[in-house]
């Protein structure tokens, strides 16, 4: 089934996106938990990290390159944290692999 995030990369659905490159998509989380709540999410669909595979380690190296890189363009660099959910029982409601990015600064 086509993850919500893979129907915002399509298109299908709207969101606010801010960064896009050939491999990830940035946007703000529509039900933020803190002043900025990005998500940084890989055009690859993989469903959690409990799925990833050394084929997969420049993808996720590039996602926390993102995140510093938006951190600095915000002005968050001084304070924010980066987290991923993994399985429901932790709280992961989307099934596509997603970094949260938050900030109150
Ligand atoms: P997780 O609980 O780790 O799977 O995080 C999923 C996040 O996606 C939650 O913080 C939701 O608020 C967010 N979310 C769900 N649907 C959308 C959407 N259409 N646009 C932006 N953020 C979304």
């Amino acid at each position: 089934m086509t993850s919500i995030f893979t129907k915002i990369i399509q298109r299908d659905i709207p969101a606010q996106i801010e960064y896009e490159d050939g491999e990830i998509i940035v946007i703000h989380d529509i039900n933020p938990a803190a002043k900025q709540h990005l998500l940084i999410i890989p055009k690859k669909e993989i469903p959690t990290i409990n799925d990833i595979i050394p084929e997969d380690t420049q993808l996720l190296g590039n996602m926390f390159l993102v995140a510093k890189k938006l951190a600095k363009k915000l002005g968050i660099s001084d304070g924010y944290t980066l987290h991923f959910n993994v399985g429901e029982k932790a709280g992961q409601e989307v099934a596509h692999i997603h970094l949260h990015l938050l900030s109150d600064l």
